[in-house]
């Protein structure tokens, strides 16, 4: 391809490319209903993320104060920026010294989302939260406790 040639293959290309993006914003000036801008802050009370949106690291517990977390660290490994912490201690259960946690610390400020902690879990002991007003003027308030106090690993749940 000589290069008058290629400078109109390019123009056509930028030309093309041009409309397809303003057929989207065309799209959306004939059919202002479907605008989904949010007024945020003002609807902060009925404002619903959307279900994959990753807010924060959180850990559920049921109404028994229990979770699903076996301290076993696979999330920790795999964190590749280290913004989790398992610290762990040695329970006697059933006459038998186990391994349990005792806390479980999440450096919100350090997480990339990347979702790698979650991905890897295998008792599906942590999830991401719909919370994300995150902005404060300490950083170490960024630094979570993900189990609650005395909270216990739910007896079910295979180690
Ligand atoms: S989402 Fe990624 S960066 Fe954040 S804690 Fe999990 S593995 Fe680490
Ligand atoms: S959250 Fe899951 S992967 Fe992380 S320590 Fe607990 S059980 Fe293991």
């Amino acid at each position: 391809m000589n290069s008058f040639t290629k400078y109109f293959s390019d123009l056509f290309n930028g030309i093309h490319s041009l409309i397809t993006g303003l057929k989207v914003t065309g799209s959306y000036f004939v059919r202002p209903k479907e605008i989904v801008t949010q007024q945020y802050p003002e609807n902060r009370a009925t404002l619903k993320m959307f279900e994959r949106f990753k807010g924060e690291l959180t850990m559920p517990h049921n109404n028994l104060n229990e979770h699903d977390c076996t301290a076993c660290g696979i999330c920790e490994m795999n964190c590749p920026n280290g913004s989790i912490e398992i610290i762990s201690k040695f329970d006697v259960i059933d006459g038998k010294k186990k391994k349990v946690l005792d806390k479980y610390i999440y450096h919100l400020g350090m997480c990339t989302f990347c979702g790698l902690c979650v991905k890897t879990c295998p008792s599906d002991a942590i999830i991401f939260g719909q919370g994300f007003e995150h902005a404060t003027f300490e950083r170490t308030t960024l630094n979570k406790q993900l189990n609650k106090p005395g909270s216990v690993l739910k007896k079910e749940v295979k180690e």
